[in-house]
């Protein structure tokens, strides 16, 4: 039987702007998702650039600390699914994982690679960062959002903060980086995901998901304060409190649940393709993005 490949194709365009700043004060870097038009919407760029601002944030001994922030009204509207920067078509030579381009791979094995290097492989390698890192949140935060911010250690909230994963109206349980049910318990996690509805900084705060709720107006101070106070640990001490906390909830079962969740929401995208040639299960992200620059979903 012969196999029929459809490369896939895409008008990508390159953007010029920096994607993410970087910055030191002190003992900590700041990054800052620089897309503020979309929202602080993820493409492939952006992904890169925030890899490259950590390791560089990682290579310099003066920085003990690194907080992850977004420039604009919010701190991320998820993976970018339909800005003139789009580039999910684009080949990365510098590939972060192990596995192979996606581009012009069939049916849902370009999918598959993709989402393993850009998505799970991304969030992993950024998880076990060995300096202590710390999401600062305003705004929305939506679906590949939340991935972003589940990676830090810590998470400090605006109160005009809100968390959400819409994803199930897509028929797709949950974004890939499948930390829900250890953000939340799992009742909670539950109802998150059926609802799809917002969850307040305060709600998350209250469920353990966030460590402080400060005004708006207070965000950055606050930040600031909590990373200086970190700053003042010993380098290696925290790396290790850092591993040794991650390898408990490994040991938890954190790990392997990813990545059996990982393939149901490959399911979902396969079953999407075949039943509505679209891997979204038919949704017009496109026209969900342009209606609402505030809430632009993700691309798979
Ligand atoms: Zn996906």
């Amino acid at each position: 039987m012969s196999e029929t490949v459809e490369p896939r194709t895409a008008d990508i365009r390159y953007e010029t702007e920096t994607p993410v700043l970087y910055e030191t004060r002190g003992a900590v870097a700041w990054l800052t998702l620089n897309r503020p038009e979309f929202a602080n919407s993820q493409n492939s760029q952006m992904t890169y650039a925030i890899d490259d601002c950590l390791r560089m944030a990682v290579a310099d001994d003066a920085v003990k600390v690194i907080v992850l922030r977004g420039a604009g009204k919010h701190f991320s509207g998820g993976h970018d699914i339909g800005t003139p920067g789009r580039d999910v078509a684009k080949s990365w030579p510098e590939r972060k994982t192990l596995w192979y381009d996606h581009v012009n791979k069939p049916g849902a094995e370009y999918f598959y690679a993709r989402e393993q290097e850009v998505y799970l492989g991304m969030c992993r390698r950024w998880r076990e960062l060995p300096k202590p890192t710390i999401a600062m949140v305003h705004g929305a935060c939506i679906a590949g959002g939340l991935m972003l911010a589940w990676v830090c250690d810590l998470i400090v909230a605006a109160d005009d903060a809100y968390f959400v994963d819409p994803v199930v109206r897509m028929g797709i349980p949950g974004v890939e980086y499948f930390a829900h049910p250890y953000e939340l318990n799992p009742r909670i996690a539950k109802e998150f995901l059926f609802t799809g509805e917002r969850m307040s900084a305060e709600r998350a705060y209250q469920m353990g998901m966030v460590n402080r709720v400060v005004p708006r107006a207070d965000l950055e101070t606050a930040t600031t304060q909590l990373a200086e106070r970190i700053a003042g640990m010993p380098r290696l001490g925290l790396a290790l409190t850092k591993q040794a906390i991650n390898h408990v909830e490994d040991l938890q079962g954190k790990r392997l649940a990813m990545d059996a969740v990982f393939h149901m929401h490959h399911f979902a995208h396969a079953q999407g393709d075949l039943t509505t040639g679209n891997n979204l299960g038919g949704m017009d992200v496109k026209a969900m993005a342009s209606a609402n620059k505030e809430k632009p979903t993700r691309e798979g």
